[in-house]
């Protein structure tokens, strides 16, 4: 595994394998990896000829109140993770790399950044679309891996490779979850063992919702009051609670033959995201 620090080298380390017909995967980060980001990677080895993982802590996707100077970091365990996983190129960008004195640049996608994370972390997308516009830029992958955890940010980064004309095509890969059910993300490093197990109850909810809309066991109305009573149970505060169309995010007003239940919950201090389709057909 090569590591790159600087753009202009990286970019052109690509070009050249990319002009000996080379297909190029990408997996963009912000590291301190599990085995849902692994499970990108393993994604992009069946699609590519070359890996490209990144690792950058973007600070414009963080709010002033957010976890930005905390964020988890360690670099040695993940390139060990990612020489496992056959990696070819991590690129490793500092933050004066990525964003000099010097910069001005702003990339808004509309309305989809209005709602749900959108609305709840004002300003989150812009620094999620214009990171994801820079490192495409760098990289110009044939194919990105995304995770449906991060459902909003897919249907965002979506949008913008087809306005702007991006060629790449884009994978987005199943949630991967602990044996509790607890969707695996970066964040849950700040929970206690007792919290981890208390933040299983945040899917087994959103499972135990997905197996009654089936059984029509539950009105459409019941679902928002009952995963809210769920997380007072356990101490946690819905941040949102959104039934939502798979494709525009609108919120949905009776039960659609497909759509999205997306939540974000805090434990404390701690905001975790999970999301489950239900597919009634
Ligand atoms: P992050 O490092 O949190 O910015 O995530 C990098 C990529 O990994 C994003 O595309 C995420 O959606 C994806 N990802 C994060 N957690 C999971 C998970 N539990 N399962 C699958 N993909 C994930």
């Amino acid at each position: 595994m090569r590591v790159f620090k600087s753009p202009i080298k990286v970019q052109k380390r690509l070009r050249n394998l990319a002009h000996q017909n080379l297909t190029i995967g990408f997996v963009p980060t912000m590291g301190f990896l599990h085995q849902g980001h692994i499970s990108l990677i393993k994604e992009a080895r069946k699609k590519a000829d070359i890996i490209v993982v990144s690792i950058f802590v973007n600070k414009k996707q963080f709010g002033i109140n957010e976890d930005f100077d905390k964020y988890p970091m360690d670099i040695e365990r993940d390139k060990k993770l990612l020489e496992k996983e056959d990696v070819d190129i991590l690129f490793v960008p500092s933050s004066e790399d990525i964003y000099p004195e010097t910069f001005l640049t702003e990339i808004k996608v509309s309305q989809i950044s209005d709602f749900l994370c959108g609305e709840k972390r004002p300003g989150h997308f812009n620094g999620v679309a214009l990171i994801v516009t820079k490192l495409f830029n760098i990289v110009d992958p044939d194919y990105v891996f995304f995770g449906q955890k991060d459902y909003q940010q897919c249907l965002l980064i979506k949008r913008l490779m087809l306005d702007l004309n991006y060629r790449a095509e884009m994978i987005i890969c199943p949630i991967i979850r602990e044996e509790n059910g607890l969707a695996m993300s970066s964040r849950n490093s700040y929970l206690s063992t007792e919290e981890k197990e208390d933040a299983a109850k945040i899917y087994y909810t959103l499972k135990t919702i997905s197996d009654r809309i089936t059984k029509n066991t539950i009105a459409f109305n019941e679902i928002d009051p009952f995963f809210k009573s769920e997380m007072k149970k356990i101490n946690a505060k819905t941040d949102y609670f959104a039934m939502v169309s798979l494709d525009s995010l609108n919120a949905i007003t009776k039960f659609e033959n497909t759509f999205i239940i997306a939540v974000a919950v805090f434990f404390g201090k701690t905001r975790l995201i999970d999301n489950i389709i239900i597919d009634r057909n």
